[in-house]
């Protein structure tokens, strides 16, 4: 006999319903409808609302805390909680202010359309169990190659983030470019494996070395220029110096495509060829930047994007939808099948009989999925690709007056022109003496300091990039509600912030005679 419950024989009474959890539809309407409203009240108020707040953990936690109750909870203190939650206690990246990191506002449609998935809720790891779902996935990622110019047999799918694109991404190139059977031997059938990025690289890709065994040492960091894009002739003469030395197995580069610091672009014609001459797989990381090849002014600097064997980027970053949804695209769909196909007896199925298509959980490391692609696919249909172009190109004009705007204003320096929209900028207190020793560090404490300031203070967030040892302040602008006014008062903030901090902390040796 088979282990486990006991049989139920005929003396068994037949189990009644439980019925708890299955709400009618007009209940599930009712409830739906309150979740609504409490959005419309966000979107109402959200110009107001502090960004963020200066809460402290406890605090947070302390407020929010419930006790799981053995019955329902009433629906008035439900949603009394809920509200406290969204307009008391959380900060807001889809917030006119928020210019921080790089972390989209959030697609007005995507929302509803999140919650048409969740109502779905089909498994788009097979495509019997969620048919409509696969095909509109895969006319995101259809759209996508499109849109890079990869060809008709390029394949991707949806993924977390640019973590996990990236990740995806690199573990098919290690497959294919290694020379053995690593999927099955692992990794000490070979030399060790490296590849190839700017020192401005992600640290998603020292993350995927990891995850891949390799070790982070295993990326070989190549120095950046003073635009902070790769260094083409020491990534050839690291490739060089690696076949001289004979002792490794060189199978990837990574170019970034917009850095998560600064928005520099690598010269990926330049990096395609060294890639097609020296057997490489060509990988670009695009989470932030990828996106604004939809806008023709700054589709330029992308040149060469459509010659890449897999592109990560993030539609919840700079295409503004929910998160979380990022998405890998590799030239050669098989490839990805070829990494990531397993064949567990319990999914068996007959395609010739069914005439079923692909199964999403054959083509990463995730095997029940989720409908993510649906939030990307309605924001697009609903929005249109010109709204698209014209928005990321505008981002981008507002990260450039804001330069300009930097510029202008004595008590800000601007680290670098601005490549995409990402705007890096310092405070220096206008009476600072120059040449000093100290100068420098001090600078660094002082606008680490404002950064903090700032993300307390409410009235604005952005974040900082540390450029060749010195720390700047850094706007993000993947966001369709800032405008030039918000650009203004964000300067406006730092300014104020700068001279309150800059008046607690300087130290004597660096006041000037005339203070
Ligand atoms: C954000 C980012 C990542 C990581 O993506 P997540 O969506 O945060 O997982 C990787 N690379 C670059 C260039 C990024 O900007």
């Amino acid at each position: 006999m088979l282990q486990g419950m006991p049989a139920e024989g005929p003396s068994t009474p037949r189990p009644e319903p439980v019925t708890d959890l299955d709400w009618d539809p007009k209940r599930a309407r009712r409830f739906a409808d309150r979740t609504v409203d409490l959005w419309q009240e966000l979107l109402e108020r959200l110009p107001e609302l502090p960004v963020a707040g200066p809460w402290r953990d406890e605090e947070v936690r302390t407020a929010l805390a419930r006790e799981v109750p053995d019955g329902p909870m009433g629906e008035d203190e439900l949603f009394e909680h809920l509200r406290e939650m969204t307009l008391d206690w959380s900060m807001y990246p889809g917030h006119p202010r928020f210019m921080a990191y790089v972390s989209g506002t959030g697609t007005v449609p995507g929302g509803p359309a999140d919650l048409l998935a969740a109502g779905l809720n089909m498994n788009l790891g097979g495509w019997r169990l969620s048919p409509s779902g696969t095909e509109i996935e895969l006319q995101v990622v259809r759209w996508f190659a499109d849109v890079f110019g990869l060809p008709q047999d390029a394949g991707g799918l949806m993924t977390s983030g640019g973590a996990m694109a990236n990740f995806i991404a690199l573990k098919t190139a290690r497959d294919q470019k290694c020379g053995w059977d690593i999927r099955n031997k692992g990794l000490g059938q070979g030399p060790p494996l490296v590849l190839y990025a700017s020192d401005e690289v992600h640290v998603v890709t020292d993350r995927a070395a990891d995850m891949m065994g390799l070790g982070v040492d295993a990326v070989r960091k190549i120095p950046t220029d003073d635009g902070f894009r790769m260094r083409i002739d020491l990534l050839t003469e690291a490739i060089a110096q690696d076949r001289r030395a004979g002792d490794v197995k060189r199978f990837a580069v990574v170019a970034s495509a917009g850095t998560v610091a600064t928005g520099a672009v690598d010269d990926l014609e330049a990096i395609a060829r060294i890639c097609t001459a020296e057997n490489l797989w060509f990988h670009v990381d695009g989470a932030y930047g990828a996106p604004a090849v939809l806008a023709p002014d700054l589709k330029p600097q992308f040149a060469g994007i459509e010659r890449a064997d897999s592109i990560a980027f993030d539609p919840h970053k700079w295409l503004y939808v929910p998160h979380s949804a990022g998405c890998v695209l590799v030239r050669d769909g098989l490839h990805l099948i070829l990494s990531w196909i397993t064949a567990p007896a319990y999914t068996m199925e007959d395609k010739e009989r069914t005439g079923h298509g692909t199964d999403f959980g054959s083509m990463g490391p995730q095997f029940s999925r989720g409908f993510q692609a649906l939030k990307v696919w309605v924001s697009l249909l609903a929005h249109g690709r010109n709204a698209y172009a014209r928005r990321i190109s505008h981002d981008a004009r507002l990260a450039r007056y804001m330069a300009a705007r930097v510029e202008e204003r004595e008590e800000f320096e601007l680290a670098l022109p601005v490549t995409l929209s990402i705007c890096c900028f310092r405070y220096v207190p206008p009476a600072l003496p120059e040449g000093t020793d100290g100068r420098e560090a001090y600078l660094n404490e002082l606008n680490e300091r404002i950064m903090t300031e700032i993300q307390l203070d409410g009235r604005a967030f952005c974040s900082n990039a540390v450029l060749k040892g010195r720390f700047f302040l850094r706007a993000c602008i993947v966001n369709f509600r800032t405008e030039a006014d918000d650009v203004d008062a964000t300067l406006d903030v730092a300014a104020e912030l700068g001279a309150k901090v800059d008046q607690e902390l300087r130290p004597p040796d660096l006041r000037s005679a005339d203070r």
